[in-house]
């Protein structure tokens, strides 16, 4: 692991359900050309293999040994397989979404992952995004950003995004979700969804997808020694 200046550098991006802020950050890593962690992607897996094993939230000790046992891989861009299974497709799933917030509350799976998260991150460059990334997980980034919008903006995109996938959409149901896991996420006691002092944040409310690319991608390589 080389640490000079100049040679590592994180690039965190935290923000609210639905900000825009995954697509951002895969497009920002690419541009850059470093690796891409999407951490929501962990605690969504997590999620799966529980309600796989049937076990609820309530039952921290099966949970935590779940997590505990998990061997967690990141090819060069950053695509994740946990103990050799490929799950993106399955984490994206309406019961999966419901359900994340619950689990990701858990304490023990929140000490789990974050090691797993600094180390992948520690490897090389990378842009790493989730809720607590500027926080908790790499609280010295170089590059800390906090992205936001409006709720009724937010769910519109997720409508449009999931009808692009051929998948049901409900405007209303999809608006009441976000908000119900901002409240989760923002409430719980470890790694609360919160904006780093130091972060600059970027309200993509009236932004379009290039434009608040390009303001990422502009501000560190103007600040990249
Ligand atoms: O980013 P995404 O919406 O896929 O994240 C799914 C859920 O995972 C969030 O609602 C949150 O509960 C949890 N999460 C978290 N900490 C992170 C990333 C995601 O608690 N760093």
């Amino acid at each position: 692991m080389d640490l000079s200046p100049g040679k590592h550098y994180i690039v965190a991006i935290d923000g609210v359900s639905g900000s825009g802020k995954s697509s951002t950050a895969k497009t920002v890593a690419r541009e850059l050309g470093i690796l891409h962690l999407d951490t929501g992607a962990m605690y969504r897996a997590v999620t799966f293999l529980a309600l796989e094993a049937g076990l609820s939230p309530r039952q921290t000790p099966e949970i935590d040994a779940l997590v505990k046992g998990l061997h967690w891989d990141a090819d060069a861009q950053g695509k994740l397989t946990v103990d050799g299974r490929d799950l993106s497709g399955d984490i994206r799933t309406a019961p999966v979404t419901a359900a994340v917030s619950d689990y990701a509350r858990i304490r023990e799976v929140r000490h789990s992952l974050v090691p797993v998260q600094r180390s992948i991150g520690m490897r090389q460059p990378a842009v790493v995004e989730g809720r607590d990334m500027a926080t908790v997980v790499f609280p010295d980034a170089r590059f800390k950003f906090f992205m936001s919008a409006s709720p009724e903006v937010r769910a519109r995109r997720r409508v449009m995004e999931l009808q692009s996938m051929n998948l049901p959409a409900d405007y209303a149901q999809v608006l009441s979700n976000l908000s119900e896991r901002d409240s989760k996420d923002s409430g719980r006691e470890h790694g609360p969804l919160t904006m780093a002092p130091d972060a600059i944040e970027i309200d993509t409310s009236g932004l379009t997808f290039e434009g608040q690319v390009a303001i990422i991608v502009s501000h560190v390589l103007k600040n990249l020694p």
